[in-house]
């Protein structure tokens, strides 16, 4: 019943296979029997397969055991959930904090919670696609304005007049790696007494000190601000969590129905989050490496004249042009042992080769990439 539609789809060149890693994630990683150069993952600390986490993992399992066997409202939860709640709390320099199971299931949960046919959402045309679906499932209106467009969102914020009005934007945007003017629009906010709904997927662990955009902007954690997050990325676990004012968290913990009606995540995950967190508050020089790597191999990409668009975080995206030659350079980095994946559409408008670049990739990787980039 498919066939013709996926026909199509390999015909456009557009048809997507899944990699199966035979090795833990890392700067170097296995499929297919071969070793890779990874700069596909979103590790940037590379605290996905550290020991010291994975030490904490296996008591939590004595302690705890491992399924969790319902909804956090019932049973779900272990006291390791609201630890790590009370800690991200803290991190974040909220009032309160409540886990979600994923980036994913978080947007899709707290933005429908907090907006009701009454309300107006504002959203960045390039969210991540879990806040556009979020959108889709509001009751409320949902307006898009264009990328860190602040004249144009403030014009659209003007004209609307609902009584709840919130501001939807990515602080890290995923597939260009620039950054949202939080500052800007925290004053629109302000102006028009909107809400603010963060989601600092990509920046927690990696601005701010590893706290995250508001942070990186000095912008303190105002009751009408909802920083929301992922312990998937720089913290190298699995999960996600909104903080924000006591009040929100507490409604979206009773409204929210990606939280209300899905099993609570395992508390081996949860400690993993846990010793995360820890892990980078202790060690802000892992943060410091990151760094170092990622203006490396900008500076080394802008010497050879490759077009990174706006990147300004350990996320670089070559303009690429056509999905034929995107295909077609990726192809060529993964011969040479270097795996940078090819994003086209509908992932994005424009194709490119998307780096990810982490804390652990030393300087050698960077020198090999650069090397076979030069040779494209
Ligand atoms: C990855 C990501 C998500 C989804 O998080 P998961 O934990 O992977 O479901 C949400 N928002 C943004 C901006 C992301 O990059």
């Amino acid at each position: 019943m498919f066939f013709e539609k996926l026909e199509i789809l390999k015909k456009k060149r557009l048809l997507r296979n899944i990699r199966n890693r035979e090795s833990p994630q890392g700067p170097k990683i296995r499929f297919g029997g071969r070793e890779y150069i990874n700069f596909s993952s979103n590790d940037y600390l590379g605290l996905a397969n550290n020991p010291l986490i994975i030490n904490k993992i296996k008591k939590s399992i004595d302690d705890y055991g491992y399924g969790s066997a319902s909804s956090r409202l019932l049973s779900g939860g272990s006291i390791l959930h609201k630890e790590l709640e009370d800690r991200l709390t803290k991190f974040k320099g909220a009032e309160s904090a409540l886990v979600f199971n994923s980036g994913y299931s978080a947007n899709i949960g707290i933005i429908p919670a907090i907006s009701d046919e009454n309300s107006v959402i504002f959203s960045d045309e390039l969210n991540h696609a879990s806040i556009i679906d979020g959108c889709r499932l509001s009751k409320g209106k949902t307006i898009i304005y264009r990328h860190k467009d602040i004249p144009h969102l403030e014009d659209l914020v003007k004209k609307e007049d609902a009584n709840s009005k919130i501001i939807i934007t990515d602080t890290v945007f995923s597939m260009d790696g620039d950054i949202a003017p939080l500052n800007d629009i925290y004053n629109i906010c302000k102006k028009y007494r909107t809400l603010l709904y963060i989601d600092d997927a990509h920046g927690t662990g990696v601005l701010g000190n590893g706290r995250g955009a508001l942070s990186h902007f000095n912008i303190k954690p105002e009751p009408w601000i909802i920083q929301m997050g992922t312990f998937s990325k720089a913290l190298g676990s699995y999960g996600a969590f909104a903080a924000g004012s006591r009040d929100v968290i507490e409604w979206v913990q009773n409204t929210s129905r990606s939280f209300m009606f899905s099993t609570a995540l395992p508390s081996c995950i949860i400690a993993a989050s846990i010793a995360a967190l820890e892990l980078i508050e202790e060690n802000p020089e892992l943060i410091k490496r990151l760094w170092t790597n990622r203006n490396k191999v900008a500076e080394y990409i802008q010497r050879i004249k490759f077009n990174s668009m706006q990147s300004e975080t350990p996320i670089i995206s070559l303009r690429t042009g056509t999905v034929e030659n995107t295909l077609r350079i990726s192809g060529y980095l993964l011969e040479k042992g270097i795996f940078a994946p090819a994003i086209r559409p509908p992932a994005v408008k424009d194709s490119r080769i998307r780096i990810s670049v982490t804390a652990t990739h030393t300087d050698d990787d960077i020198e090999r990439l650069i090397e076979t980039l030069k040779e494209v």
